[in-house]
């Protein structure tokens, strides 16, 4: 297999089936943009099943995703997509860099659910666009962003309910989205607490990668927490 891509969290690998590629799940974890990092032994393991079973409930209720099927510990088999270098966020709950940017109180409910893009370029630390700026340097068109957007509300939603029942919270969450060759646009990357926050519905303990950002501790045992309730 040749790499194709390695990332943060991440590698990529080539497939036997040039359509296809083999997503590989790092330990390694990063913050504001890798400049804090560690090495959280067995996260890679846990956020490969966790977007695995993400991934399955998204494809079940006929959401387009690039996942096809998890192949050990660390990988996934995935559709061969080009990324579109916009990375979606949906708030439900105000948290993180909102509250600064707009000075939003933290809990403030979005109804309906808030859609932000930022532009993928970490040279830049990831600014946060517009859908004009979308359009003005032809990251997507038109059409795909409407795509886009639908199909962001509707994992929220799915993912939302999904998770109420087994006690987390959805509180926001980032998206990335692949084309493939044929122009089909599908959800990519990975869906985790890595991507995602998740608090406890009652106690609103933190279940996500904001135990690393705030230096909260335990990080990989909340994550093993999602991981359980959600095999539930
Ligand atoms: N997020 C992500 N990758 C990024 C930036 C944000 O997965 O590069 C996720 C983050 O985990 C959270 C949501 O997107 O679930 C919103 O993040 P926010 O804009 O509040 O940024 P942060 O506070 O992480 O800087």
């Amino acid at each position: 297999m040749e790499k194709l891509y390695e990332g943060k969290a991440k590698i990529v690998y080539s497939y036997e089936e040039p359509d296809k590629v083999v997503i590989h799940f790092k330990d390694e974890t990063t913050a504001f943009n890798a400049q804090k990092r560690d090495l959280l032994e067995g996260k890679g393991i846990l956020n490969n099943r966790i977007s695995s079973i993400i991934f399955e409930l998204l494809n079940r209720n006929g959401i387009p995703t690039h996942f096809i099927r998890q192949l050990s510990d660390r990988e996934m088999l995935a559709y061969h997509t080009r990324i579109i270098p916009v990375e979606v966020v949906v708030r439900n709950l105000a948290t993180g860099s909102i509250m600064k940017r707009l000075g939003i109180p933290e809990r403030t409910e979005f109804n309906p659910s808030l859609i932000e893009f930022y532009l993928k370029n970490d040279a830049l630390g990831d600014p946060i666009i517009c859908y004009e700026h979308v359009i003005a340097m032809n990251l997507a068109t038109d059409e795909d962003i409407r795509e886009i957007k639908e199909i962001s509300l509707k994992v929220n939603s799915l993912l939302r309910n999904f998770l109420k029942d087994k006690g987390i919270s959805l509180i926001d969450f980032k998206l990335e989205f692949g084309k493939t060759s044929s122009g089909k646009i599908m959800v990519a990357d990975e869906i985790s607490p890595d991507t995602c926050r998740f608090w406890d519905l009652k106690t609103e303990e933190r279940m996500d990668k904001d135990r690393f950002r705030l230096d909260l501790g335990d990080t990989t045992k909340f994550y093993k927490e999602v991981l359980k309730r959600i095999e539930g």
